[in-house]
This record gives C-alpha cells, structure tokens and sequence, in this order.
C-alpha cells in the first residue's frame, strides 16, 4: 500500500486561495486598502499602471508594522485583527482572515516597506510568488507602502483572463470609489499611469459624494435619516427625476463596509414605487450601521454580501424612510429660503427660451348654457390640434410601445416636438412621388405599384439616421453647428474616461470639444441633426450603452456609438409628420444599405400587396 496523500506546500495552497481572494488589479485594491483603513490611516495614496496589471502601489499614513510582523503579515492565516472565533462577533475591522496578502504574494512582485511611530528606520521586504527575495532596513515615513507589480506573473492562464485596461480600470475605479465613499473622513487619491483621476479631501459624507461623482450631483440629493434599535440609517437617494437608466450610481454600506443585497434594493425601489419612469433606477448611498453581532459577513471571502438577523425588519425600516424622506423633501414642495432657486430648475428647462404664456379663448363657450349636449359648448372642440399632439407625445415610449429595445440598451425620450424641429430641413426633397400619410402618429403609409407599404417611422428614422452617422464616423466627417454658448457638461470620472475614448468618433459625428477637463467637456459645435438641449442627454445615454456593451474592438464601439445617437436622435413614435418630413423619411430609407431592419434588428416596414388585399375581400 502506498500513501497518497500529502499536504500541499504553502505557496500552492495560497496560490489556490488567491484564486478566491484576486480575480484582478480591483481585487488587490480593494484588499490594500481595506488593510491601510484598518491600520488607521488617514491619507491614502493610489498609483496604477495599466489598469493595475503591471502596478498598484498603495501607500498609508497608518500604524506601519514592526520588523516581525512585516514578515508574518505574508503568512497565511497571520492577522492582527481577530483571536478567538468569538472576536468575529464584534468585528470592527474590514479584514480578519490573514489571507489578503499571503494570496497577492503568491500571485505577484510585492514590495513592503512599512514603519510604525517609535522606529527610527523601517522594513522593506521584497517577496515573488510567496519567496522573501530580500529583507533589509530602510528610511521610510511612518506608515505602509505596498507595491504590487506584474499581477499573475505566474499564472499565465489568469493574466490573459483579464479584461481590456479600460474594463480593468474600470472595476477599478467601483472599488476605489466604494472605499472611498464609506469613509469619507479619509483622504484618498488615485493617479492612472500618471495622472490624476480622483483627489479627495477630507469631507462629510454629501461633500464626499459630490467629490466623487461632480457637482451637479449635489441638486440631486435627497438626505434619508432613521434611527431604530435594529438599525440607524443615514444617507441620500436621488431625486425621482434624475434617475438614472442604468444602475450606476447605487450604494449600499453596512457598518463602514460597501455590501451588494437585491433584497435591500428591492426596498428602495419600493419606495420610489410610482415617482419613476419604466426602466430608470434610482441612486441611493445608504449608511446602514447595525449591531456587528446580527450580521455575519463570514460568507463569502470578497466580502460583499452579508447576511442580517432580521431581514425583514431592515426591508420595511428602510423602505419607510425613504419614503418619508421623498416625501418630505422632494414631492411634497417645500419651502427652503437657502437654496438658489435656479437649482430646482431641470436641466432641459433652464435651456429653453421663455415662451409668453399664449391667452386661448373658446367662441363658442357660453357659461349660461347647461346642457352640452347640442353642438355649442365641447371642450374637446376646443382643444387645438397640434397641442394635443404635442401633449400625447409626452406620454409616448411610456406604454413600451415600438421601443427599439435590445440586447438591455434602453430607450431615450425626448418631446418630440423639440427634437423633430430641425431634423428634415434636408430640403424638400418630396411632393412629388406617391403620396404618403400618417396613421396614428406612428406610421408612414405609402402606396407602391401593386400594393402598399407601412413603414415604422421611429425604426426607419432609426436606421436613416444610423447608417449616417456609421459613415461619417468611418468615412468622411460631418459638418457641425458651432454653438454661440460653449455647452459645459459634467461627467463622473468613469464617465469621462469612456468619453475619451470615443471622443475622436464623437468629433467626425460634429462634435467639437473646446476643452476636456477631469470631470467636465466644453463642446462648442454639435452636429447639424442634434438640437442643443438633447446634447447632454444623448451623450449620457450614449456612455451608459457603450458600459453595458463589451467594450475592446474598435468596430463594436463606433457601432454602438452610432445606434446609440441614432436612437435618441431619430423622431419617435407619436410624433406629428407633414408631407414633407413623411416623403423625406421614405426616400432616405429606401437609400439605405439596409432598408428592411432598424439597427435594433426589428422590421421597419411591411407590405400589403393587391393580391393579399383581394384575398381579405374574398
Ligand atoms: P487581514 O486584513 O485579514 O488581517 P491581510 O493579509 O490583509 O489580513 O493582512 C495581514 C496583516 O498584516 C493584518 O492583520 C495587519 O496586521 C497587517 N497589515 C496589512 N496591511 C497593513 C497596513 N497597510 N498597515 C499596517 N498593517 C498592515
Ligand atoms: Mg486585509
């Protein structure tokens, strides 16, 4: 008989358990600086290079580590933080396992250097795929710098794993601004291959938000409060109307620590229940503090699900005080002498002209005449046409009717009437082929030689538009519209990381950007088909579809890029057409490389031919 079985020697064993703790460069950071917090730091400082694949370098101002346990703090299961079992119970600290860095070590370069307050010099230790290469003395200040290069040197299989540099900084960038939300009383900054992308003072937890994710988030707050014996609460959701339509900005955190839980969110959705339209997620970040012994955070070594005592609790707790807070804040009006009143105008708003209020007076009405019936008095007589079109319109895309909807991009609304303004001073280019009209605001019914054809307008629009646009991001560049006032708009720093990328394709569609600043873009010329109070609109929309698309090949870019536009650009459903505008949409598409299918792969028309018509008489 032969023994088989041996123990497996220490650096496989944490190479096995970095595969639980490290899926990538987030991963890493999240750990550095959940132990830089943990040693107390109140300055944190964040370097990474490509992505964090070749470089993550933390440095904290914290307790630093004696010469042993500089060396200990790679071992596994060697953690300051807890001793007995029990001591998971009242955890104060984000780790507890001792296994954060014996896992980097195993997978990496690490470089340490750490002093604590009463040594004169400090430790540097260097260590490669858990091998100390060297231990020496060294000048350092008072605190920790660790050096994590070429992640997953020694996996081959786990580097090439790993997502484009934008995607990489990306999940970055979640899980820095997670840590740096939970605690706001620490200074953080994050530098990417050299440059700065955050730098955040020391700061409440509204300034905190603000520093984060810009200035105009700050309108946006709305501050939620409650305090129970299972749990205090604090924080801020978004007002209804800036939700967004992806699930960006959405945070929850218990006890100082960032959590996922669909169970809380549902509650929060429960509270914004009838203030949102379809599709648009709330933001929130919420500060949950309760008792560390009715949660246990043990379940998962990435730590960012948990499990409550009482679940069910927190879900109504929390559900009613949001709503309390809506209510109190933002739907009920509200008398605040403090504000500037210019912040509670919504962006589109403030962008328009002043229209004078226009005076309608019915002929026909007759306050002494009771009865309606008879012809004189019928206030649906009255209402004009064209605002009632206009009216209808605000309610189009609500019903999810004619929705180019696929693959989770969603749908833009705009007022119609604003949007479809300038779209088809392309010249007349119609009157004089067949005739078209216009049923139900929605389609466009044109007559051919044997039969006729119904054609989807917000569809055919769709693709005039997105073939356009391909063209002149690939081909030749289109014309702009110069703006007499530069357009400032602000973007979170994710977003203008995306921006950048695609700020060359945006130019050959007209944009022109006058300045590109950290959080913020100028543009001074937009293109000829886009009205200036969509801009910022169509480009938020535009960045959520290009996150939600795998971004890496050039190609998929520039086409979602245009289907993005196209979609937001093209005249809805809803919309009133004349002749013209009907004509200009039906010779436009059948000009179009493809003229059978939207962008979105839907039908964008049928016939009806003679001999179909005759059998329906038969
Ligand atoms: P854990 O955080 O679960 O204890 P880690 O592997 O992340 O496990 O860290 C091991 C130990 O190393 C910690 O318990 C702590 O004592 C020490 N340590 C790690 N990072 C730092 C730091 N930035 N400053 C001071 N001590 C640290
Ligand atoms: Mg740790």
């Amino acid at each position: 008989m032969t023994d088989v079985i041996h123990l497996l020697p220490d650096h496989v064993a944490n190479q096995i358990a970095a595969g639980e703790v490290v899926q990538r460069p987030a991963s890493v950071i999240k750990e550095l600086l959940e132990n830089s917090i943990d040693a107390g730091g109140t300055n944190i400082k964040i370097l990474v290079k490509e992505a964090g694949k070749t470089l993550i370098q933390v440095t904290d101002n914290g307790n630093g580590m004696s010469v042993t346990d500089a060396r200990l703090c790679f071992e596994r299961h060697a953690t300051s933080k807890i001793n007995t079992a029990e001591d998971l119970f009242s955890l104060k600290t984000k780790g507890f396992r001792g296994e954060a860095l014996a896992s980097i070590a195993a997978i990496a370069h690490v470089e340490l250097k750490s002093r604590q307050e009463d040594d004169e010099v400090g430790t540097c230790i260097k260590i490669e795929g858990s091998e100390v290469v060297s231990q020496e003395v060294c000048v350092t200040p008072v605190g920790t710098t660790i050096c994590v290069k070429n992640l997953f040197y020694n996996i081959p299989a786990r580097r090439n794993f790993l997502k484009s540099d934008t995607v990489e900084l990306r999940h970055v960038i979640d899980e820095f601004q997670r840590v740096a939300l939970a605690h706001p009383s620490i200074q953080f900054s994050l530098f990417h291959n050299g440059s700065e992308l955050f730098q955040l003072p020391e700061a409440n937890y509204r300034q905190r938000i603000v520093n984060i994710f810009g200035g105009k988030t700050n309108e946006k707050l709305v501050p939620v409060e409650e305090d129970t014996a299972i749990v205090k609460i604090h924080g801020y959701v978004g007002k209804p109307e800036f939700a967004k339509k992806g699930r960006g900005e959405q945070f929850f955190f218990v006890n100082e620590r960032f959590i996922k839980s669909p169970y809380l969110n549902h509650a929060v959705t429960a509270a914004f229940e009838g203030l949102l339209k379809d599709r648009a997620y709330p933001s929130y970040f919420l500060y949950l503090d309760v008792d560390p012994k009715s949660i246990d955070i043990n379940i998962h070594p990435t730590k960012t699900e948990i499990k409550f005592d009482d679940e069910h609790a927190l879900y109504t707790i929390l559900r009613s005080s949001i709503k309390h807070s809506l209510g109190q804040f933002n739907v009920a009006p509200v008398l605040d002498f403090d504000r500037d009143s210019s912040l509670d105008t919504p962006y589109e708003f403030s962008q328009k002209g002043i229209t004078p209020p226009k005076v309608e007076v019915d002929p026909n009405f007759n306050p002494f005449r009771t009865e309606r019936s008879g012809g004189g008095y019928n206030s649906s007589n009255f209402r004009r046409e064209k605002a009632a079109g206009s009216w209808q319109s605000l309610y189009n895309g609500l019903q999810g009717e004619g929705n180019e909807t696929s693959s989770g991009i969603t749908q833009v609304e705009f007022e119609s009437d604003e949007v479809t303004g300038n779209l088809f001073g392309l010249g007349d280019a119609g009157e004089t082929g067949s005739t078209t009209f216009q049923l139900n605001k929605k389609y466009i019914v044109t007559t051919l030689k044997s039969g006729i054809l119904v054609i989807d307008q917000q569809r055919a629009h769709t693709r005039i538009l997105y073939e356009e646009l391909l063209k002149n991001i690939t081909v030749t560049s289109a014309v702009s519209q110069q703006l007499l006032f530069p357009l400032k708009i602000q973007f979170s720093t994710n977003e203008m990381e995306l921006l950048k990328e695609i700020k060359d394709s945006l130019e050959q569609t007209g944009f022109i950007f006058s300045e590109v600043k950290k959080d913020s873009v100028e543009i001074s010329g937009i293109p000829t088909l886009i009205s200036e109070s969509e801009v910022e609109i169509l480009l938020e929309q535009l960045l959520l579809d290009l996150e939600n698309e795998v971004p890496g090949s050039g190609f998929s870019q520039v086409d979602t890029l245009s289907k993005s536009l196209a979609r937001g650009m093209a005249v809805k459903s809803g919309t009133v057409l004349n002749s013209a505008e009907q004509q200009n949409i039906v010779n436009s598409l059948f000009a179009c490389k493809e003229s059978t299918l939207s962008p979105f792969n839907k039908p964008v028309f049928i016939t009806l031919t003679v001999d179909e018509l005759d059998k329906k008489f038969m």
